[in-house]
């Protein structure tokens, strides 16, 4: 990019060379206008040339190529080169929009290695992981990523790959065992033998998923991509016979007129405000909504979210803080410090809000020596051995599918019971609070006339519908499994009218798999998983569900917009080829005319980095 912008720069400085100084001899400003198009239209020619071998003839490079050497051979040359100059002004722009949304979704995700230890002739050197061969063998330290796919081959270790699958528990390798790139060593020193080359690791995969989310293309994008197919051959064409008919058809007419009133209409014709200003409304929108918070992962998003129909939430963490709160605590045959304890040892290597409660209140160090066999089940509770014991923390429906007898308890909150050996111990009540947000954001959706409001919980029936009622909530589901939470949003999809959008947003704890399914996932970024920002289209930093007001403001405003901005440049755009054909306007008012209405399109477009300012402003009057 920084290429380009130098090689714009010393073009434009001779361009203005030529025309300010204007040489007496025609011959030196003529050298300097050749020399500074060579600079700046190269790559243009280059990229035309190589799109015919293609059989990719008419795009928009054909058009500049063919326009601005037509400009040369009829003498023209300060527009060819102004032409050129101003395309590739507009290139630039478009390459520094993508750059940056780009930079901003990967940072989000701190997975990528920095370097790989590899044992080389006997020595550690540190390289770069793409340097990294398959076959040499890696050195990982406590600490550290694994730069590449592999197997170990010396050590055993235990790894946290949650940055992969967002799974909380740690996974233990020994020699033999295949391990992936992204995964941090937790524990000790292991040797891996390569592979897979870093291209094809499993981390450079996902780092490429997130990074493309700027080549997902809304509609109005595709539509450019579309129209510009048709209409470049067409305005090729219509040019071919205006220079060329009318000297057949029409006594005095010249020739040279003609090629040049068809070589100023092939300028006016290429759809720079177009393609300029259209992908730039979408990126300052995608750049708005990031300083408000709102990560949006691609243009067809933000096109989308303006649709919205339904919107689904999940609960816990996503309308509630996820922060519990341990109320009471009541033990059968042991002290409540020991059934606290014994419960944070059981919940020790989850990451759910539930746990992580347990874990605040016990607040003491854990021994995790003690612990064997932890296992999560999701929407119920865990399994884990501890001292040798069998231990169960969770909810009426592990103690059911357990067939463990207890008491009931009907206090207001989650419930947490907990049995050793299959034997009922006592339970934990913990209550979890409304986000203050929630209630503003249901109420400013309904405002927003979205059509219905869902939320879906895996906690008892009196929580959530309690929950609901406060917030003013349409429907609420509830003891719901993670693939229940799949199938009930499967059937709201159905519901919803065929442009309507379902917006699904939940923290990826016990539900990545339906941010997956629904139109638009949108995941809690600050307490969310990092498999749930991985699978989301759109992300909120800062946990705030009113957020996504803004969002559907926002994407509102850009695709007015856009459209505005559609509607006036094709119409300019028709008018000046119409004077063109006619001989009414010169190529310098059809470069103009150009320049003209792509810039009015972007400072229209760049309006929308304007509302951003304004909704933040308001935020803070309030
Ligand atoms: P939500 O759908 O409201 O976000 P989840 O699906 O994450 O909630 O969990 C549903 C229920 O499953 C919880 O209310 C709790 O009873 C039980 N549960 C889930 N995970 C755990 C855990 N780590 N420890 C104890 N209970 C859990
Ligand atoms: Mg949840």
């Amino acid at each position: 990019m920084k290429k380009r912008g130098m090689k714009i720069i010393i073009a434009l400085v001779l361009f203005l060379v030529a025309i300010i100084i204007n040489f007496n001899n025609v011959w030196v400003n003529n050298i300097i206008y050749i020399i500074s198009y060579i600079i700046v239209g190269f790559d243009i020619i280059k990229k035309a040339i190589r799109n015919i071998t293609r059989g990719k003839v008419f795009d928009e490079n054909f058009l500049m190529t063919v326009a601005t050497i037509g400009a040369f051979g009829i003498g023209e040359f300060p527009e060819a080169v102004a032409v050129m100059l101003f395309y590739q002004v507009g290139e630039l722009f478009q390459s520094y929009a993508v750059d940056k949304s780009r930079k901003s979704i990967s940072s989000l995700m701190d997975i990528r290695p920095d370097f790989a230890n590899v044992e080389r002739s006997g020595k550690l050197e540190k390289v770069d992981p793409e340097d990294v061969k398959i076959g040499e063998i890696i050195v990982v330290k406590p600490g550290e990523k694994i730069p590449l796919d592999g197997s170990v081959v010396e050590g055993s270790s235990s790894l946290d790959t949650k940055a992969l699958t967002g799974e909380a528990l740690p996974r233990s390798v020994v020699e033999g065992d295949e391990v992936l790139s992204g995964c941090i060593n937790a524990q000790s020193v292991i040797k891996i033998k390569v592979t897979k080359k870093y291209g094809e690791s499993t981390v450079s995969k996902i780092l490429d998923l997130v990074e493309n989310a700027s080549s997902r293309k809304s509609k109005s994008e595709n539509f450019i991509t579309k129209f510009a197919k048709y209409y470049t051959p067409i305005v090729v064409i219509i040019a071919v016979f205006l220079a060329i008919l009318p000297t057949f058809i029409i006594k005095d007419a010249v020739f040279s007129d003609w090629l040049y009133r068809a070589l100023s209409f092939l300028v006016v014709s290429c759809p720079c405000a177009l393609v300029i200003s259209i992908p730039l409304s979408f990126f300052g929108g995608i750049g708005g909504a990031s300083k408000m918070g709102v990560l949006i992962k691609g243009s067809n998003y933000l096109e989308a979210i303006a649709n919205t129909e339904i919107i689904v939430f999940d609960k816990t963490g996503t309308l509630t803080e996820g922060v519990f709160e341990v109320q009471k605590i009541k033990s059968i045959g042991m002290s409540e410090q020991e059934l606290l304890q014994i419960a944070a040892y059981t919940e020790n290597y989850s990451n759910h809000p539930i746990s992580l409660s347990i874990k605040k209140a016990y607040n003491k160090e854990i021994d995790e020596k003690r612990i064997a066999e932890a296992q999560e089940l999701p929407g119920r509770g865990i399994v884990a051995k501890i001292d040798n014991q069998e231990v169960l923390v969770g909810n009426e429906k592990l103690m059911n599918e357990k067939n463990i007898k207890f008491s009931k308890c009907d206090d207001i909150g989650t419930i947490l019971y907990v049995a050793i050996n299959g034997n009922f111990v006592g339970y934990i009540v913990i209550s979890d609070k409304i986000r203050k947000d929630s209630i503003k954001a249901i109420s400013d959706l309904k405002k927003n006339h979205i059509r219905r409001t869902v939320m879906l919980t895996g906690d008892k029936k009196e929580v959530g519908e309690n929950i609901a009622k406060q917030l003013g909530i349409d429907t609420v589901y509830t003891e719901l499994l993670p693939d229940g939470k799949v199938e009930k949003v499967e059937e709201l999809l159905k519901e919803k009218s065929e442009r309507g959008k379902l917006v699904f947003v939940g923290d990826g704890i016990n539900d990545a798999p339906v941010l997956a399914v629904s139109d638009i996932g949108i995941a809690m970024g600050g307490l969310g998983a990092d498999a749930a920002i991985e699978a989301a289209d759109v992300v909120l930093m800062t946990d705030e569900p009113s957020k996504i007001v803004d969002a559907i403001h926002l994407s509102k405003k850009t695709m007015g917009i856009v459209k505005q901005n559609i509607i006036f440049a094709i119409l300019i755009k028709i008018l000046v080829l119409i004077l063109s054909a006619l001989g009414i306007s010169t190529m310098w008012e059809a470069v103009f005319a150009d320049v003209g209405v792509s810039i009015i399109a972007i400072i229209n477009a760049l309006r929308v980095l304007k509302i951003r300012n304004c909704s933040i402003d308001t935020r803070k009057e309030i």
